[in-house]
């Protein structure tokens, strides 16, 4: 049988909202279980005691207003305060409060519905906290649908486009890149591949102007992992890319300046050496002239390597290519090195015949420095083994030395433009590698580098193979 009563019972018992009733002295007279425990008073604790326990000193006026509001006939609906738990603490709580009449409408007490939004409040905060944060923030943040179609942009944003945030609004991204299709043909498909793309972009001022941004972009995905939007951060590296462009300028005029003389130092000490084997008196200068030529040559290679910078930066770098046979180059290259090793011990075990399309002069200044860095950062005696072997459509060389090492948190760096891990003798700018790395990847191939401290290290590069025929 149907029993209005106890489904009302089972309803106020199971709601998750604290369902409370009081009388008109203000009395508790019914005290659901969500009650005890959004307000830590059990039933047996509250029921016949005044409501007035509940709010806060600050907010106990409300319930006389409360009262004067449904004597009128008025009903409470959402009203969001604060009450105070049994433990002390606050909470955020929305109250809704009817009066409860007798068959004869007479108002007999009053029936309130309270639910805790302290969480919902929390919550809520912190996300205007967020939304501030990221209004303010100081870099260009923008959010798109997965079609490019802006979705948010902050205000930094209206600093770098020219556009409102709100004229923004709607815009595909693509209107603003310079290449309309380089999200669809680069971004994408990496940010699908790895989540993360990150590079320099040229873009469209409101204005007409075309500048440079850098563009740091990841894919945000769903709770079943399905892409749903793009977010971006976006920073203006016009006055950057100005500094930048003035150095390489400074690198390249100095480095071609200071290059003319030298050449007619080493001429001259060229020819002076010359005088001095012939001349027997003149014998004693020998050394000290040797001495300056040998400097000159350390002198010219850091100019060489300021000039590549130069050349790298500005594109300008040419390559000569044509079919070198690698192991033959390695051996005129350990031929030269020779002078230089001292008493390490420079191999080369099972050279094989293997030809690459390169640039030679290119090749022999990578194979040159890699084989200098070893002798440099190696102690005497050591060997520092040259090899080379074939990895599928690919030749691997590698130059290992049994010296210093190279400690594992800089590993990762030592590719970088002026990165030294320390200053050797003779002292370089630490662009070998750099120049190295570039030489080699305009090469479609790799370099890499393995190291233990304080037992060696490997350097190693890889190229396609040239095809026969
Ligand atoms: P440079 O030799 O002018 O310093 P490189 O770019 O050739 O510049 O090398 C960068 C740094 O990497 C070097 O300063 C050195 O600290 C480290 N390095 C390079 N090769 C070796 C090696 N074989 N063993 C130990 N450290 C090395």
């Amino acid at each position: 049988m149907f029993d209005p009563k106890f489904n009302f019972e089972f309803l106020v018992q199971s709601s998750s909202d604290a369902i409370i009733t009081v009388g008109l002295d203000q009395k508790i007279t019914s005290w659901n279980k969500a009650a005890e425990k959004i307000y830590g008073y059990s039933k047996k604790e509250v029921l016949g005691k005044k409501i007035d326990i509940i709010p806060p000193k600050n907010r106990k006026h409300e319930i006389q207003q409360f009262l004067k509001k449904l004597k009128a006939g008025k009903q409470i609906r959402n009203f969001e305060t604060e009450r105070l738990r049994k433990d002390g603490t606050l909470i955020h709580v929305s109250i809704s409060i009817s009066p409860v009449k007798d068959n004869k409408g007479k108002i007999i007490g009053f029936s309130a519905i309270v639910r805790d939004i302290s969480e919902h409040e929390k919550m809520e905060r912190k996300l205007k906290l967020m939304s501030e944060a990221l209004e303010k923030a100081p870099d260009g943040i923008q959010i798109t649908d997965l079609k490019g179609k802006i979705i948010y942009s902050n205000r930094a944003v209206k600093d770098i486009y020219g556009f409102s945030p709100k004229e923004y609004l709607g815009k595909n991204v693509n209107e603003m890149n310079t290449d309309p299709e380089f999200a669809d043909k680069v971004i994408l498909p990496s940010l699908r591949k790895t989540g993360r793309w990150n590079g320099e972009i040229m873009v469209k001022h409101k204005n007409g102007t075309i500048f440079p941004i850098w563009l740091t972009a990841s894919m945000i995905k769903d709770s079943k992992r399905n892409p749903t939007a793009l977010v971006g951060v976006i920073r203006d590296i016009t006055a950057h890319k100005r500094l930048d462009d003035l150095k390489t300028e400074f690198l390249s005029v100095a480095s071609h300046e200071l290059k003319t003389p030298l050449s007619t130092l080493k001429l001259a000490v060229e020819g002076l050496m010359k005088k001095c084997q012939k001349e027997e008196k003149s014998f004693g200068q020998f050394k000290y002239i040797k001495l300056i030529d040998k400097e000159l040559d350390h002198l010219k290679s850091l100019i060489n390597e300021l000039l590549d910078i130069s050349r790298i930066e500005t594109g300008k770098m040419v390559f000569r290519i044509e079919k070198v046979e690698i192991s033959s180059l390695i051996k005129s290259v350990m031929e030269k090195m020779k002078l230089i090793a001292e008493k390490r011990k420079l191999t080369f075990k099972k050279p094989q015949r293997f030809l690459v399309m390169a640039d030679l002069y290119r090749l022999e200044q990578v194979l040159v420095n890699l084989i200098a860095n070893a002798i440099k950062c190696s102690p005497d005696k050591s060997e520092i083994a040259i090899s080379v072997k074939k990895q599928k459509n690919k030749v691997v060389v590698s130059v290992k030395d049994r010296g210093t090492g190279i400690p594992k948190e800089k590993l990762p760096f030592i590719f970088d433009k002026f990165y030294q891990v320390k200053k050797q003798s003779p002292t370089g700018f630490g662009l070998g590698l750099y120049i190295s790395r570039e030489i080699i990847e305009q090469h479609k191939g790799k370099i890499w580098a393995e190291s233990k401290l304080g037992s060696g290290s490997s350097f190693f590069f890889s190229l396609p193979l040239a095809k026969r025929g």
